[in-house]
């Protein structure tokens, strides 16, 4: 992934403040990130703020959506699909940010590479990225005939706005496989929704945990990678139960890493856990012909 200070190069006196405060804190042995890591989404946010702000915009209780003219017709329905993620991802987290958050809109891939350099992959309907959820607009990927209740269930914004959510309440602390496995996990939960393909089985060859948590982008196997991400959250909350999960994430705001969380809060070695969560996910979650048949 790209590195923050791409993104504020522009912003002097906030990249200028953030050094100062970086190399302050770096000689005091704490780990800076938990504090210094919302400063520098903050003013990524601020940036993506100021560069959008002349955009057509609607308000809804938890959201700023900004948008083109070109996705008027279809921002009320983003905005409601926003709504509707907003009680089942803080439920499950525990945890609400403060202040409305920014969504933006897209209005088709070569808009959303233009802004980023990047577009996703060619099948991404939107990232989360500098503490603002951004999409691709329906009108590039949904049918037609698709409803609301169809767009909420297959949408990206239950997804996106859990990794706004565990960003801002762990402050940054966690790894990319975590936040892919949470996502997913509440989208199951509020929406039924899983990413089963042909190619992301899990009763044959899978990647390792160490895998996953050291070049989880690069992995060629990218369906895989998503589902045993999913695999290993959702053993945590389906065998040893939903306090579990929460715990585990209560060590992530205290700044625990991942691996220290789940070894605390299961009362087991990665290892271990790493074996249980697959052999678990093998008999337990959908296999792709179950689906097809
Ligand atoms: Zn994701």
């Amino acid at each position: 992934m790209r590195s923050v200070m791409q993104f504020v190069s522009g912003n002097i006196p906030v990249i200028a403040s953030l050094i100062v405060i970086c190399l302050f804190f770096s000689m005091i042995p704490l780990r800076p990130q938990l504090w210094l890591y919302p400063l520098v989404r903050q003013a990524v946010a601020l940036k993506i703020d100021y560069q959008t702000k002349n955009m057509l915009a609607k308000e809804t209780p938890h959201f700023v959506i900004r948008y083109t003219p070109a996705d008027a017709d279809v921002v009320d329905m983003v905005a409601a699909a926003a709504e509707a993620a907003y009680k089942p991802v803080t439920t499950a987290l525990a945890y609400a940010p403060k202040g409305k958050s920014l969504v933006l809109i897209y209005p088709d891939r070569q808009a959303m590479k233009k802004a980023y350099g990047w577009e996703g992959g060619a099948n991404a309907m939107g990232f989360y990225w500098g503490g603002v959820i951004q999409i691709l607009s329906p009108k590039a990927w949904l049918e037609n005939s698709q409803s609301l209740e169809q767009f909420i269930a297959v949408g990206p914004l239950t997804h996106e706005y859990t990794h706004l959510v565990l960003d801002c309440m762990t402050r940054g602390n966690y790894s990319r496989w975590f936040t892919e496995g949470l996502a997913q996990y509440v989208e199951y939960k509020a929406n039924g929704y899983e990413w089963v393909t042909a190619d992301n089985g899990l009763a044959g060859k899978v990647y390792s945990l160490k895998e996953l948590e050291e070049d989880f982008d690069g992995l060629p196997n990218q369906a895989l990678a998503y589902r045993q991400s999913l695999a290993a959250v959702r053993y945590i909350a389906a065998v040893h139960g939903d306090a579990k999960l929460a715990q585990v994430l209560s060590y992530l705001m205290s700044g625990q890493q991942v691996e220290t969380a789940i070894e605390k809060s299961l009362d087991m070695d990665y290892a271990t856990y790493e074996t249980m969560a697959m052999l678990w996910a093998k008999g337990n979650m959908k296999q792709y012909s179950k689906i097809a048949n």
